[in-house]
């Protein structure tokens, strides 16, 4: 009877333990795999495609049509490459960004400041092409990322100001010049179209994934996409963190405002993203938040009002 008990642990376990060494296999060919895969060609995307879908990142607005599980190209390779460079990010989080401190009370006079970052980029009003702004870096992990430099210090003062709180913001996007975005958006037209579609097909199919070029927020130097180690990539998962009830509670003190809420879908043509920020000023900011508006309405108000 011992012996019959001492096999079957015996067995157990020497099961158990191959197990363990297939499934560490497994993690690391998942491992390289995201490791080499800051390639942009098609091939290289295709094979990432599962474990990035998992991740349901997007490198640029999706339109309310798209389904997460359509993720394109483009985006595959670009979230893949940000998945990679995640753990990178969170390692030398954010540490030579130049340090300043800006002025965050509103005039009492009722005054507006930033005045000129109060407008509307979306399908509706392209960027003009010739957009163009001088940037400073507002955090720099595995590159340096930029924003509007007349604004910047209001990033850079938000995401100091978490960290006193104990939140550790990550941007995993924020200025994408027009040339860039237009890169990103022929890449995926061309692997469409290699794929045998149409090149208007190919258009409207990409269209639904990756913002057409001037109608990107991220072009005016005035969004980021704001993460934090409890969920480094861009999934609706991110509002169950501490970091997206400190961005609720506190953005709008900096200037920033929750660009594409949930339940403005349908006016913004864009799916809620609970990362995406949008700086429009302080003063707008807090009348934004206070109004619950998105900003396509809280525009639209100002100027019927102006029209009175
Ligand atoms: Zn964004």
């Amino acid at each position: 009877m011992n012996k019959k008990v001492k096999r079957l642990v015996l067995a157990c376990f020497l099961i158990s333990a191959f197990f363990m060494q297939a499934c560490t296999k497994i993690e690391t060919t998942q491992v390289s795999v995201a490791e080499t895969s800051a390639d942009t060609s098609p091939a290289s995307r295709e094979t990432t495609s599962t474990k990035a879908a998992s991740n349901e990142t997007v490198p640029s607005e999706s339109t309310t049509t798209t389904t997460s599980a359509s993720i394109t190209s483009a985006q595959t390779s670009q979230s893949t490459a940000e998945t990679t460079q995640k753990s990178k990010a969170e390692i030398s989080a954010a540490s030579t960004t130049t340090q300043t401190t800006v002025d965050l009370s509103l005039p009492e006079n009722g005054e507006i400041d930033h005045e000129w970052a109060l407008f509307l980029v979306n399908q509706n009003n392209p960027l003009p092409q010739d957009y163009s702004i001088e940037t400073k870096t507002v955090y720099e992990s595995y590159m340096k990322f930029k924003m509007d430099r007349r604004i910047a210090d209001y990033m850079i003062q938000m995401i100091s100001d978490a960290k006193k709180d104990g939140i550790s913001l990550i941007i995993c996007s924020a200025y994408r010049s027009y040339e860039k975005q237009k890169a990103i958006f022929d890449s995926d037209v061309k692997s469409y179209q290699a794929q045998g579609y149409s090149y208007e097909d190919a258009y409207a199919m990409t269209a639904k994934n990756v913002a057409i070029p001037g109608q990107s927020e991220h072009a005016t130097g005035l969004a980021a996409d704001v993460l934090s180690d409890e969920c480094p990539s861009l999934s609706e998962k991110f509002e169950n963190t501490k970091a997206f009830a400190w961005l609720s509670e506190n953005a709008y003190k900096y200037g920033f405002i929750l660009r594409y809420p949930k339940d403005k879908t349908d006016i913004t043509g864009i799916n809620y993203e609970p990362w995406h920020y949008r700086f429009v000023g302080l003063y707008h900011a807090k009348k934004i938040k206070d109004s619950g508006l998105c900003l396509e309405e809280y525009i639209e108000q100002q100027k019927a009002g102006q029209s009175q």
